[in-house]
This record gives C-alpha cells, sequence and structure tokens, in this order.
C-alpha cells in the first residue's frame, strides 16, 4: 500500500468562497490557462469530476461537466413561451454555453455581444462547443460592452438573453436599471427577455432591488430558480421578464436532447420557494 490517500497526488486547489467562512473548492488537475485580461484575470482548470472550469476573476463561470443546468435554464424557457423567436441578442456569455443552446432553434440570427475577446479565445480553445456555434453563419459576434451595444443599436430583437458574470467589474452595469430600461428601445412588442440574477440563497439583496426596479421598467416579472451544482448554494436564480408575454404560457416545444429542460421543469421552476418568495415584495 503507497499510505497514499486517493487523488493525494493532485496539487492545486481552487476555493471559491461564498460567505467569509464558506465556499467550494476544487482540486485541480491542472491549470491550463491563467492570465490577466484587460478586464478580468481568465483561468481554466481541470477537475477530474467537473471537467474544464472556467473561472473569471477566481469566480466559477462554467464547468463541462454542469453547464447544462445552467445554460438550458437560461435559454429554454423563453423559446417555451415566446411564440415564433427569429431574431436573438446574447450580451455576455463569452463561453459559449447560452449561444449553444440558442442555436438549437431555428432563429434567423443571434448577436452574441462580450466585452472580452480573450473569453472567447480562451474558451474556443478549452471548451469544444464554442467553435462549431461561431462558425454558424446566424451567429454574429460583437465585441463590445452591453450597455454600450443596447444604447446604440438600431436592431430589435424577440429573446435577449443576459449571461452576466457576477455584478462586478465590467459586469456591474449589467446588473443596474439604467440597462435595462435602455434595454427597453431594442425589444418589440412580444419581446422576451432573460436573465441570471445571482443566489436566492447568498444574494437576496441584490434580487430584491432588481425586483423593485424591474417591476417599474416591465409588465412581466417572473423569477424562477434551477439547481447548479457548482454555483453558490447549489442553486441559482434567473428572471423572465416581458410586457406581454406571460412566463407559463407554452408556445412552443423544447429540442431533443436537453439534458435538464422540459416543459414540466418549465412550470416548477417558476414555483419558488417560501423563503426565496417571500423575498420578492
Ligand atoms: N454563467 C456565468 C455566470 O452566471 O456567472 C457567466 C458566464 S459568461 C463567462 C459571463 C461573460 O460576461 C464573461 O465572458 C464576461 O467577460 C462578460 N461580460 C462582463 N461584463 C460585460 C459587459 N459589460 N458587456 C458584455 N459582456 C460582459
Amino acid at each position: 500500500m503507497s499510505g497514499k490517500k486517493p487523488h493525494e497526488d493532485i496539487s492545486i486547489e481552487f476555493k471559491e468562497y461564498h460567505t467569509p467562512s464558506s465556499g467550494i473548492f476544487f482540486k485541480a488537475s491542472k491549470q491550463l490557462y491563467k492570465q490577466d485580461s484587460p478586464y478580468q484575470k481568465i483561468e481554466v482548470i481541470e477537475n477530474e469530476h467537473f471537467g474544464r472550469i472556467l473561472l473569471l476573476d477566481g469566480l466559477i463561470q462554467t464547468t463541462e461537466k454542469d453547464e447544462f443546468f445552467y445554460h438550458e435554464m437560461l435559454v429554454h424557457p423563453a423559446f417555451l413561451s415566446h411564440p415564433e423567436p427569429r431574431s436573438v441578442l446574447i450580451i455576455g456569455g463569452g463561453d459559449g454555453g447560452v449561444l449553444k443552446e440558442v442555436l438549437r432553434y431555428p432563429v434567423e440570427n443571434v448577436c452574441l455581444v462580450e466585452i472580452d475577446s480573450q473569453v472567447i479565445k480562451v474558451s474556443q480553445e478549452y471548451f469544444p462547443w464554442l467553435s462549431p456555434c461561431l462558425k454558424d453563419e446566424r451567429t454574429e459576434l460583437v465585441i463590445a460592452d452591453g450597455t454600450e451595444f443596447i444604447e446604440q443599436t438600431n436592431k430589435t430583437f424577440d429573446i435577449v438573453c443576459v449571461d452576466s458574470s457576477e455584478p462586478v467589474g465590467p459586469s456591474k452595469s449589467l446588473h443596474e436599471e439604467d440597462f435595462y430600461q435602455n434595454m427597453k428601445r431594442c425589444l418589440n412588442s412580444r419581446s422576451i427577455i432573460v436573465a441570471q440574477t445571482g443566489s436566492p440563497i447568498f444574494h437576496q439583496n441584490s434580487i430584491k432591488l432588481k425586483n423593485r426596479f424591474l417591476k417599474k421598467i416591465f409588465k412581466v416579472v417572473c423569477f424562477y430558480m434551477s439547481p447548479v451544482p457548482t454555483y453558490p448554494g447549489g442553486s441559482w436564480a434567473f428572471v423572465f421578464l416581458s410586457d406581454s408575454v406571460q412566463s407559463l404560457e407554452i408556445n412552443g416545444n423544447p429540442p431533443e436532447g436537453l439534458l435538464y429542460f422540459n416543459p414540466d421543469i418549465h412550470r416548477a421552476a417558476f414555483s419558488l420557494p417560501n423563503f426565496f418568495k417571500n423575498e420578492l415584495d
């Protein structure tokens, strides 16, 4: 017996704190990438259970093993409710997971607006799904700040997916009232917006603030939840926004091959647990 505990030979340990005394850690068998971009620290590590993991400023963005929970739940509820989505806008989303899910539908065009071209480059190298999506003739990649893009574009979109990182650094503006107010100019009468809004367990204050200002801007403001194993608290909150389409309207069918989302999950996701529902006055 070597006396070694299993996995003892894995050398690097990554910790993401969710409170000053708790969080998640990964033993990384390899650090595949580590560099500062003009916007953030970008890292890719390999973990024997979760596969490749993208971190920005030390915070988990996506892992190969559990990316489907988050990406399916940010995209498919909007597509299940929208009667006929043709043009889609993704803000953030440089790892390509949301783009992958959107391209499952017969949309005419999808515009991905990512501020950091280095995230695109790194994700293309380490996450196999991105390159084919960027080669899809329906995809338009724009390297820009999402807040500026929506102020300047003269296009309108049927569905907008806000796949921002945490409300710090370049992503901070994507969590603010002005951003959503300005987004109205690139919507049409049946548009739906979906956005990730953080942890219903650790980020309740910011979600409450967001709920208040969103209700001033949109007629339909519906939060929904999904498990995301590697995110803080293991579950995540999203919001469905529209001025005409109700979140539980089912106007379509999800594509084949999804690992998490289905119409029953859609209905269940909008049924919130009391500890969260009671915070959304
Ligand atoms: N799923 C992840 C999460 O919930 O934390 C987010 C994934 S994705 C990696 C977030 C992306 O948003 C990053 O690539 C980041 O560079 C991009 N981003 C941050 N601020 C931005 C902004 N103002 N405009 C456009 N993209 C932005």
